[in-house]
């Protein structure tokens, strides 16, 4: 077929030219959002210059899908039930390398990019680190040029977002939808019949053979919408494709014949329930039926989109497993593994053993938590009401595996109960992580720690098993959102010094060292800093109506609010300072911006006790004039990707403080790090890595160590002997209680405190000393403007391992075996030649 007609030869939807950008621009305008310069609004701009920059992502995407076609390449599929892309705009301009000419175009036309910029709602499609991670690796594939699909959930809500309310959180729906999303294509043909429920009736086919049948209680479709994933600077164009549940028109159709057409509205309804939400809950399971349709749905879909693809290709079921890498992000997409056998099993025939064996070839696993609560099990009576045939194979993988388990520890009956898929202590459960690591080659942690504590804690029996699958592949970002689109200024420099090369190659960072050294580049550097924060005072006083100084330090702590993560540390901390400074109003400290962000599940009670006890905290600071502008403390409302970028960017100092042994490995701490912040951090996730990486001696550590804490907790932790022992600890704590911060309310935070004292599992108690002698040392270097540049250089200098680049290299070389497709573009608009066979 030749195809070297439009678009491939239309100069103004693929050509970069500015003068082309502009035609197509206005052409957009006129003939996609049916308007003229006079009566557009911004959002027209948007959409119009959205649909300008998508024509030239086509060009590529379609290059992209022809080669991947004609190679039959290996393809990595990431299943996540998260993407937290943030907008697509600007990062698609800054991959294109295309965002000045943009620029200047649309200033051309008397317009501003950043306002344009401004119209699109981010697809909020996930909770926190593990969505944004997963966002992070497609930007990485695509840029390493690896054939991949990322698969997921279109939801038409995403996370809520958040509005703070007399200094409680209050959650908004997030209709991001609201005005049409001009970055996704829906492809309906490709959609995907979907069962669930009902129950399974063994039979006899017409060859003799006994076969089960799996009767559903209902059917529903899911429809693909694809968003193209653009390299960096290359001519790749991947596809991130999530799966949007509708009600099939035939089944709605039999009822409706019956008469019963509200029976049939109901069906749509409840079908297209499916994708309606994502849950906000971040490390906390629901057991909820619809979470569990929703993770049956999406793999279900996936799983048989890899088999039209296969069998597009005209590759044979046998090598499904050398065409796809399928790796199952956490635990929510770990049904693939019974799923794929079900499809193998019933409906190829496939015998058992050979049916195990591409499956277990085809998937990995990376698991994301330490805190047990947040290891996903399904009641048994509800994942056999959704998933009945799904059950019986697993209790058939489950006899089969338990048979090896006994060969190899004979006699140990206890072992068997620990692994068994089937968690049979009380109430009974099927446990994900334990189908994820039986059906999986390869099992992955996040970070060099909780790898460590992966083998020797939470799946210290799957390692005694098979040391062999055991990997860490720590996380990484990604640094073309997270430094040259969100921190221009900086990227600018580092570019003028050391050459464009490190935004795909971050290791190159490291000719910044020297640099440290030089006062003109130190007085650069701080001078960047300083513009950063100066807009971010700017976006804080317009959101929150608080005035904050851009000469004070800006410490920052901003992620999802959880105990484990102790943002409540932070705030006995400022109390402390508070409360020196009001002993002591000469006292030589420098003048601080306490800064945070984060959401917390709605059902969360504490984690939303923890956001009012900030709020209040900071509504008695901020106005007591004997502080004057020493200190000021900021609850910067609903933190996503956009508040994130322009957070990272502006601080001086970054707060990773969670307990030892809790935080699998964070990602927010490498952004902070590669744009120029000090952290002060607890030996805990990739802090310990970034601590390696930029010199203890840029590195502010303070805390006990995982083995502390486990010591501490074996003999006995008793946080009350903190309170009686520390007189400034017992200050802090006795005047929360005392209301101090509630117009002397002594219950609002009674429970708050009452939990530190008598329990504090993540004994805040123990590290209170220790946090804040290391907050004073952070308040002396701080002082010292040069000193603290040098160590803010390094820090991104020496940051080039957290690249997500690096990340999916190592994924590439020890897991999936995957290897670059280089991409040549079809019928050049120059030279238009494109055929395709
Ligand atoms: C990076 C990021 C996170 C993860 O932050 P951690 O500090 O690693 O928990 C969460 N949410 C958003 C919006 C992010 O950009």
């Amino acid at each position: 077929m030749e195809l070297d007609t439009p678009p491939y030869s239309d100069h103004n939807r693929t050509a970069l030219s500015k003068e082309k950008l502009k035609r197509g621009f206005l052409d957009n305008l006129y003939f996609i959002q049916g308007k003229f310069p006079h009566i557009a609004s911004q959002n027209d701009y948007y959409l119009a210059l959205a649909y300008t920059i998508r024509d030239r992502m086509l060009h590529r995407w379609i290059s992209t899908a022809a080669a991947y076609y004609d190679q039959g390449a290996r393809t990595v599929c990431y299943l996540s039930a998260e993407f937290l892309m943030g907008p697509h705009l600007g990062n698609n301009l800054v991959n294109m390398g295309i965002y000045d000419t943009v620029a200047e175009m649309v200033e051309e036309v008397g317009l501003n990019l950043d306002d344009l910029l401004a119209q699109e709602e981010e697809p909020g499609l996930g909770n926190g680190g593990l969505g944004r991670l997963a966002a992070c690796f497609i930007d990485s594939l695509a840029t390493l040029e690896i054939p991949s699909l990322g698969y997921g959930i279109r939801y038409e809500f995403g996370i809520f977002d958040q509005e703070i309310v007399d200094g409680w959180q209050v959650e908004k729906t997030d209709k991001w939808l609201r005005n049409g999303n001009p970055w996704e294509i829906p492809r309906p043909e490709w959609s995907q019949p979907v069962k669930l429920g009902g129950h399974t009736e063994q039979y006899t086919d017409e060859e003799d053979r006994l076969r089960v049948r799996w009767v559903p209680e209902k059917l529903v479709i899911g429809v693909p919408y694809d968003t193209p994933i653009l390299g960096y600077r290359n001519s790749t164009a991947n596809t991130l494709r999530l799966w949007k549940s509708e009600a099939p028109e035939s089944f709605d159709f039999e009822i409706f014949n019956r008469g019963d057409y509200y029976g049939a509205v109901d069906q749509k309804v409840t079908s297209e329930n499916i994708s309606k939400v994502l849950y906000p809950n971040d490390e906390q399971l629901s057991g909820k039926r619809l979470r569990l349709e929703q993770q049956y749905f999406f793999v279900a879909c996936s799983l048989r989109d890899m088999l039209r693809i296969l069998t597009g290709q005209n590759i044979p079921l046998s090598r499904f497993h050398e065409k796809f890498a399928v790796q199952l992000n956490d635990t929510h997409p770990s049904i693939a593994v019974a799923e794929l056998m079900r499809l193998l099993l019933d409906e190829y025939l496939v015998p058992w053993d050979d049916a195990w064996e591409i499956t277990q070839r085809t998937f990995a696993y990376t698991n994301h938590t330490l805190l047990p609560e947040a290891l996903e099990q399904w009641p048994l009576p509800l994942f056999a009401r959704v998933l009945p045939r799904h059950l019986e194979i697993i209790y058939e993988i489950n006899d089969r595996f338990l048979d090896e388990v006994r060969m190899k520890f004979l006699g140990d009956e206890a072992r068997l109960a620990r692994l068994s898929l089937i968690n049979e202590a009380g109430e009974r459960y099927v446990r994900m992580a334990h189908l994820a690591c039986v059906g999986s080659h390869a099992i992955n942690g996040v970070a060099e720690l909780h790898s460590e504590l992966l083998k020797q804690d939470v799946l210290k029996d799957f390692y005694e098993l098979w040391p062999e699958k055991f990997r860490n592949k720590t996380n990484g970002v990604t640094p073309r959102r997270w430094m040259v689109l969100s921190n221009p200024r900086l990227s600018e420099l580092v570019t003028e010094r050391i050459g464009a090369g490190w935004v795909s190659d971050l290791d190159q960072l490291r000719q910044l060292e020297p640099l440290a050294d030089d006062p003109d580049f130190r007085k650069s550097w701080w001078e960047i800093k300083r513009a950063n924060k100066v807009d971010f005072a700017q976006f804080i006083l317009r959101s929150t109506g608080i005035l904050v100084d851009p000469e004070s330090m800006f410490d920052c702590q901003v992620k999802r609010i959880h105990e484990y993560k102790r943002q409540h540390l932070n705030v006995l901390h400022i109390i402390a300072l508070y409360r020196r400074l009001k002993d002591n109003p000469g006292l030589d400290i420098p003048p601080r911006t306490f800064l945070f962000g984060g959401k917390a599940a709605p059902g969360y009670h504490t984690a939303k006790r923890m956001i009012k006890l900030i709020t209040s905290v900071g509504e008695v600071i901020n106005r007591d004039p004997d502080i004057r502008d020493k200190l000021k403390v900021v609850f910067v409302p609903d933190f996503n990707v956009t508040n994130g970028q322009r957070i990272y960017p502006a601080a001086d100092l970054s707060e990773q403080i969670s307990t030892a042994g809790k935080e699998a490995s964070g990602t927010g701490n490498m952004k902070f790090s590669m744009n120029g912040a000090l952290t002060i951090g607890t030996l805990d996730g990739a802090n310990v890595e970034i601590r390696e990486e930029v010199g203890a001696e840029n590195f502010f550590l303070f805390g006990l160590a995982t083995e502390e804490v486990y010591a501490l907790r074996a003999s006995g932790y008793h946080p009350m002997d903190y309170y009686h022992g520390d007189p400034h600890l017992k200050d802090v704590i006795d005047l929360i209680r005392g209301g101090s911060f509630s117009r002397g309310d002594t219950e609002l935070f009674r429970g708050l405190t009452d939990g530190l004292l008598h329990h504090d599992p993540y004994m805040l108690f123990a590290d209170f000393a220790s946090y804040v002698s290391c907050q004073d040392e952070v308040s002396r270097a701080y002082l010292d403007r040069e000193h603290w540049t040098r160590m803010s250089i390094l820090n991104a200098a020496r940051s080039g391992k957290f690249s997500s680049d690096r990340s999916i290299q190592q994924y590439c070389e020890d897991i999936w075996h995957a290897s670059p497709v280089k991409i040549k573009l079809l019928g050049h608009d120059e030279e238009p030649t494109g055929f395709i066979q």
